[in-house]
């Protein structure tokens, strides 16, 4: 017999898990969180010290809990994101178990409901939201024949002086690479940088940061059906008071821009010639939201002025000209190799029929077939802000409503059950 049972059990205790929490207490709702680590673990152990946040803190809340830090315009600290996350759980009263790890879940044999094996024992619950993160595995892909140098991925690299000297490769051109890449480049190190297909975005366009632009133009409310086939979020950053990302500069100012990986045979590397391809997709993303913007102003009638600088394009690097196909790691000095490759998810704690063959949940917008149920958080959950933190309240407000309403349909069944018995 389980020690104890739950209405419903909430894993991981992050800006999901929390913001469930507060909506579930709102509408009358028992839970419990249980979270491995401590309060917004990930944002404490597996971000780098110089990453900011990459919203403004003027736009960074919570259901009924705004950053109010600083100056609105800045980007918060991964400490500071901790601190507001700390404060949140303490605001809404949070019931958080830290240090408990869900190690198995399990339908209820001969029951409805859910068994979860924890590090603490066993717990029954009526509900259960998975809120374990978007990104929880490190993706390093297998390259036959190795590097042989010091390699270490993005959640696991901390800052410039943990790296041995000399050159280093950063491979992956999503948020990460690009900011490690930067950051490594302004410590004095030479820097080659392999690239793929990314979505650059201005950070600041006619007076304004992108996330307003994205909240007024309503694309963080991309429905995920309207997501197309490409899953990437915006690249931006928010690190040096936050600026565009552009690769192109990044070569001017002595980058070494590389295609992506192929494979490593003694030493060698050998990269795709999908460079100039990568760096097109990324600017032709870039002028499509510019093209955008600029409609929306039009449109309106706004009084915002034009920014033709930000229509002016980096001459090509000579990488684009003479592409490196080949790099020979220890005769370009290179010491140690940053994978900035992401991130995938890992379920394979849970013991019911809801992953597909690829271990991905199968739900719609986070509800999934097996009654009581849920997933919280992911990428794309039903919108393109449903990983954002100051996105994840509407899904956590919608899921609470429909474990409210499971609960409302039990109790009235319950009853016309019981009233049913009375009759006979
Ligand atoms: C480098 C980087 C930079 C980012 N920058 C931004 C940004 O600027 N703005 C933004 O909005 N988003 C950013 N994100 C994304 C953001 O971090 C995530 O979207 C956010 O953390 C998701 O919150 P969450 O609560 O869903 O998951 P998480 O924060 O991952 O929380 C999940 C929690 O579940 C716990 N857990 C996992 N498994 C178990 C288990 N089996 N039992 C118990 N507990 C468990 C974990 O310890 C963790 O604390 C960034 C991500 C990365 C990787």
């Amino acid at each position: 017999m389980p020690a104890e049972h739950v209405e419903t059990l909430i894993v991981g205790g992050g800006q999901a898990g929390l913001a469930l929490s507060h909506m579930l207490s709102r509408r009358g709702c028992e839970h419990l969180v249980l979270e491995r680590g401590r309060i917004a673990e990930r944002w404490r152990t597996e971000r780098w010290d110089g990453l900011r946040f990459q919203f403004p803190n003027w736009s960074v809340q919570l259901p009924d809990f705004p950053f109010v830090k600083g100056d609105p315009d800045a980007f918060a600290t991964s400490a500071e994101i901790v601190d507001f996350l700390t404060a949140y759980a303490a605001f809404v009263d949070a019931p958080v178990r830290c240090g408990v790890t869900v190690t198995a879940l399990q339908g209820r044999e001969g029951a409805f409901g859910f068994l979860a094996q924890t590090s603490e024992g066993t717990i029954a619950a009526d509900n259960v939201v998975v809120a374990t993160g978007p990104y929880q595995r490190p993706v390093i892909p297998a390259l036959p024949g190795g590097t042989g140098l010091y390699e270490v991925h993005a959640s696991r690299y901390r800052e410039p002086g943990q790296l041995p000297r000399g050159a280093v490769l950063v491979i992956g051109s999503g948020a990460s690479g690009a900011q490690i890449a930067e950051e490594l480049f302004r410590a004095g190190r030479q820097v080659y940088l392999s690239v793929g297909r990314h979505r650059r975005m201005p950070r600041r366009y006619r007076g304004r940061d992108l996330i307003w632009w994205l909240t007024t133009l309503g694309l963080d409310q991309t429905p995920v059906e309207r997501r197309g086939p490409d899953r990437s979020l915006p690249l931006i950053t928010g690190a040096y008071g936050g600026h565009t990302i552009d690769f192109r500069q990044f070569a001017a100012q002595g980058m070494t821009l590389l295609g992506r990986v192929k494979t490593a045979l003694e030493g060698t590397l050998e990269f795709a010639p999908d460079l100039a391809d990568s760096l097109e997709f990324g600017d032709a993303a870039y002028r499509a939201f510019l093209d955008v913007a600029d409609a929306h102003v039009t449109r309106h009638g706004l009084d915002m002025p034009e920014e033709p600088g930000a229509r002016l394009a980096h001459p090509d690097p000579p990488c684009l000209a003479q592409p490196v196909r080949r790099l020979g790691l220890q005769a370009c000095g290179i010491a140690a190799v940053v994978w900035a490759t992401g991130y995938r998810c890992d379920f394979s704690w849970i013991d019911l029929p809801v992953l597909d063959a690829g271990g991905e949940p199968i739900h719609r917008a986070g509800i999934t077939d097996i009654p009581g149920l849920y997933f919280l958080g992911l990428q794309w959950l039903s919108r393109m802000n449903s990983s954002f933190l100051a996105g994840v309240g509407d899904d956590a407000a919608r899921l609470a409503d429909h474990i409210a309403a499971r609960r409302q349909a039990g109790v009235e069944s319950s009853a016309a059950l019981s009233g049913g018995a009375s009759h006979r």
